[in-house]
């Protein structure tokens, strides 16, 4: 979500005549866009800061934005500890982000501080900016916020309540990227498949997207369990756009461990939904979040997490050790022993790292779908990713442009990130894929 943000926030400073530059050394005017999930990103900020300050020590002083979710958590103490900082500005406020710049400009002397919640004001200032991000791959976001309020996490605090954007926006930015070149979308929320907007659900945004002409992928993250409703879940069965991978955490295999987290669901009610949804799409294959040491875990809970592993095969697990956020009721607990978190997560890990290279090895030899997206390095080898998002690198073809186009690749070769293939001689093209 942080990378959709971060490109409107380009948009929107484009009206006051700022561009987006690689040149670390000339810029006028900084943004951190901040992720607060884990802890480490807000000690990141600060070394960027300490980077920004040496580098413009004998220039005129940069105008530094600290924006995004660490902003809305902890923008007091950010203004406090740093002067270098002019603003922080929460997630749901970046759409004031011209204005502030502008003060900033005229010499504001006072640090501005605009960290409130203002979702619906939000997406209607989004929605009369173009979107023009020109990539084949894409995310938009459609929904903002959370509800479920697991005890370990600071959503709930950072982006606030569950609120949908309006139905037609989302449509009407879609059309628009793909008239600039998209082809694969993913729809973005925290908690996305609680999307109700008026009555709307996500399958209604899919039902939509699935008759656009040229838009060739839909795709949706993240999903709470309890929000796999049954349209939902039909809709992997009746749209062909609609990839065939879900990214659906769990965080743990132990109902014990879950029931403290306030997740709201059991092992057992998780694993019925991934039931249902390999009933309807036999080729579905998920991806997972998993959180390792968290307060109370035992041996035995952690075992339960290493069976929910081995009983889902994930192609691809994103595990952390527990780290207690400022503000979230769980961040009152006692640890577990950090050293017994560690070995955990290492043999975790390393489960989860063989699931996902026996997926893209049992793919040596075959053929997979390969959207193109660019090519690399201006040679004459493209980069794509098959149906479920693995990284797929081309042989080279001369005198070709693939960028945008489906092809079929011949899997020779993978290691974990990445598989290496020859692009089959017939390539076919998007609307024979389609029929
Ligand atoms: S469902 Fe996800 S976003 Fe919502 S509180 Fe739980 S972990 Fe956070």
């Amino acid at each position: 979500m942080n990378e959709y943000d971060s490109g409107r926030i380009s948009d929107f400073t484009k009206a006051i005549n700022y561009r987006k530059t690689e040149n670390f050394k000339e810029a006028d005017c900084f943004v951190l866009n901040t992720c607060h999930i884990r802890e480490k990103a807000t000690e990141k900020m600060f070394h960027e800061i300490g980077r920004i300050k040496k580098e413009y020590k004998d220039k005129k002083k940069p105008i530094v934005l600290i924006t995004g979710c660490v902003a809305q958590a902890e923008g007091e103490i950010i203004l406090k500890k740093s002067k270098y900082v002019d603003a922080v500005i929460g997630p749901q406020s970046y759409q004031k982000i011209n204005e502030i710049i502008k003060k900033i400009e005229n010499n504001n002397k006072e640090k501005i501080d605009e960290t409130n919640f203002d979702t619906i004001k939000k997406f209607d200032t989004l929605s009369e900016l173009e979107n023009k991000a020109s990539k084949v791959f894409n995310y938009i976001t459609v929904q903002e916020g959370c509800d479920k309020f697991c005890k370990f996490c600071v959503v709930p605090y950072t982006r606030g309540v569950e609120t949908s954007r309006p139905f037609e926006q989302i449509i009407c930015e879609v059309k628009s990227l793909i008239k600039n070149g998209c082809k694969d979308i993913t729809l973005l929320g925290q908690n996305v498949n609680a999307y109700n907007y008026k009555g709307k659900k996500l399958s209604d945004i899919i039902f939509e997207l699935e008759k656009l002409d040229n838009l060739q992928r839909v795709r949706y993250t993240t999903s709470h369990p309890k929000d796999m409703t049954e349209d939902l879940i039909l809709a992997h069965g009746r749209f062909k756009k609609l990839m065939p991978l879900i990214h659906l955490p769990v965080q743990s295999g132990s109902n014990k461990i879950l029931d403290s987290m306030n997740r709201r669901h059991s092992v057992e009610y998780y694993l019925d939904k991934i039931k249902k949804l390999k009933k309807i799409n036999a080729n579905i294959e998920f991806t997972g979040d998993f959180i390792i040491g968290y307060p109370g875990e035992t041996e035995e809970d952690f075992h339960q997490s290493i069976n929910l592993l081995k009983k889902v095969k994930y192609i691809q697990v994103f595990s952390f050790v527990y780290s207690p956020r400022p503000g979230t009721p769980s961040s009152d607990l006692s640890l577990i022993n950090s050293s017994i978190a560690k070995e955990r997560l290492i043999k975790f890990q390393s489960l989860a790292d063989k699931y996902q290279l026996d997926f893209k090895r049992k793919l040596i030899g075959k053929t997979v779908k390969v959207l193109i997206e660019k090519k690399i390095n201006n040679q004459n080898s493209y980069f794509g990713r098959d149906e479920y998002m693995n990284s797929v690198i081309t042989n080279k073809l001369k005198n070709e442009n693939l960028i945008g186009k489906v092809v079929e690749v011949e899997i020779q070769k993978t290691n974990k990130q990445t598989m290496l293939g020859t692009i089959i001689n017939n390539f076919k093209t998007e609307k024979e894929f389609a029929a």
